[in-house]
């Protein structure tokens, strides 16, 4: 049984819940049972949020400065902490192979340092004054306490994007990680366990905490990634309750491969863009359109590549660990069922009876050409190891197929034109657009989606932002009546 079961995180301590609902966390691998979190109720909720009031009080009181040293000694402990417990434990909790577990790791204390900088950058904008001798300036302040509804799949990375944000401008946070993540979320938390003032929290539980925790009076803005089902219903309770919210919903997300390639760097990228984390990244490429004159050399190349994934437990050297759930393996497989059953052509791993038969939730991964509108691969997120590919002829054709997506998180481009990868950076409707380099990202650039895919942005100055509330302030020294002031002039009337 995981020490972490049934605890939760505040005052910098690990807390045995007294919540009696409680939900057993599968390791999808091999369907063993690796603990249970507890399902917190409204009870502990306030009790967590009005001790996070009292300490946001002393954190956003500290100097830029001083908050800063503070996280840079955060980040200073994870790069020198032996990382083997997180790594291991998010590969059986989510089934990520355990080298993605150390790469989404390795990727962590460098955002904390940006945002640790970023901060102590600017608080604000002093504006040409309209009048002399007055001081007119936007500031920047903290929100209060800011919450961080979490999914499963970068239980870690994704959580430090927002939460280093906001702590970095002087709010506290209250993380609500996902109920296949929560104890990797919990061991993160001993890395904030010697900040001067007891700002961050981690309180696990369903989509009633999320909701209880969203609904909170002094929770004064949500930070919600997760699917767009999930985002709607975020943003719906917090339309309810008045509240500013930043929404990173799911994505399924386009690749077009132009003829101007190498055919072995495209499908190696396709391969890499497409499979990753068995397809569950919101920015997977779940379909490929490929220029027709070298669409039979590109799906050869692309079948070889598939053929040799290793398909397995993520502590094994394998590339694709299972689905993280039932619920999404069962998804996948009706997902599959259904592109058979209505004439997709589907050219499955070569070792699919192997995979099929692990214990655990691997399904096969697969290559899905002749696709329909109908079919539940081309009306929704797959997130799963699946991709279509179809030939394009014209590239505007291409362009206006994706743009008709429901979605419009990330986008890649295979080409060696320059002009292609132009028409396309400015033409394409995506919050992000990867031309030759699929699925990286910069600390320093905003991250998320147009359309179904989220509203604002993490990372970058932006993400700052959404962690600060602006105030209009001007002052004046001297104490001057303004010509304007009542009571009017004669003049004034006659003008
Ligand atoms: P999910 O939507 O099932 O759950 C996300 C979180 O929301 C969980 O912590 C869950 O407990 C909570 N939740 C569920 N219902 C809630 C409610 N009514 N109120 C408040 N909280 C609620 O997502 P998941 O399966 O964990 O993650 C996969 C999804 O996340 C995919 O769709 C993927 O594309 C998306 N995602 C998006 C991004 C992005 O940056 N856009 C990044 C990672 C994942």
């Amino acid at each position: 049984m995981n020490s972490y079961s049934q605890k939760y995180y505040s005052g910098s301590k690990f807390i045995r819940s007294i919540s009696k609902k409680t939900l057993e966390v599968i390791n999808p691998s091999n369907l063993k049972v690796l603990g249970s979190i507890a399902i917190q109720n409204k009870k502990e909720v306030n009790k967590v949020i009005s001790n996070l009031k009292k300490e946001q009080f002393k954190w956003k009181k500290l100097s830029a400065l001083e908050r800063s040293k503070e996280l840079h000694n955060v980040a200073n402990r994870i790069d020198n902490s032996n990382l083997r417990e997180l790594a291991k434990t998010m590969s059986q909790e989510v089934g990520k192979p355990i080298t993605e577990a150390y790469g989404e790791i390795a990727n962590v204390s460098s955002a904390i340092r940006y945002f640790a900088e970023m901060a102590r950058n600017e608080a604000g904008n002093i504006a040409g004054t309209t009048q002399s001798e007055s001081l007119q300036m936007e500031t920047k302040e903290p929100m209060g306490i800011s919450a961080h509804i979490l999914p499963f799949n970068f239980p870690i990375l994704i959580m430090i994007w927002t939460v280093a944000a906001s702590l970095a401008a002087g709010n506290s946070v209250i993380i609500k990680p996902s109920e296949q993540a929560s104890f990797t979320s919990l061991i993160f938390m001993k890395f904030f366990n010697q900040l001067s003032a007891n700002v961050v929290s981690c309180l696990t539980g369903d989509a009633t905490t999320g909701k209880a925790i969203i609904e909170h009076k002094d929770v004064n803005i949500v930070s919600f990634t997760g699917s767009a089902e999930t985002a709607k219903k975020v943003y719906q309770s917090c339309a309810e309750n008045f509240k500013p919210c930043h929404l990173e919903g799911g994505g399924s997300d386009y690749m077009i491969i132009s003829d101007k390639t190498d055919i072995d760097f495209a499908a190696t990228a396709a391969i890499t863009s497409s499979f990753h984390l068995s397809g569950q990244i919101c920015t997977s490429t779940e379909h490929i359109l490929v220029h027709s004159k070298i669409y039979n050399k590109f799906k050869r190349a692309l079948t070889k590549k598939l053929n040799a994934l290793r398909v397995g437990d993520g502590l094994k050297k394998n590339e694709l660990g299972p689905l993280s759930t039932e619920a999404a393996f069962n998804k996948a497989k009706n997902i599959i069922n259904d592109a058979a059953n209505k004439g997709a052509l589907i050219t499955c791993h070569k070792d699919s009876e192997h995979i099929e038969s692990l214990k655990g939730y691997f399904i096969c991964p697969a290559i899905i050409e002749k696709t329909k509108s109908n079919m539940l691969c081309e009306k929704d997120e797959m997130f799963a190891p699946f991709v279509t590919i179809e030939p394009y002829i014209k590239i505007s054709e291409a362009v206006k197929k994706v743009n008709k997506s429901q979605f419009g998180l990330g986008f890649n481009m295979i080409t060696k034109d320059l002009e292609e990868a132009h028409y396309i950076s400015r033409n394409i409707e995506a919050g992000l657009v990867w031309i030759n380099n699929p699925l990286i990202d910069n600390d320093a650039l905003p991250f998320g989606g147009l359309k179904k895919s989220g509203i604002g942005r993490e990372l970058g100055k932006m993400g700052l932002d959404t962690f600060r509330q602006t105030k209009m302030v001007i002052i004046d020294n001297e104490q001057k009546i303004h010509e304007w002031w009542y009571p009017y002039s004669e003049k004034q009337f006659r003008t």
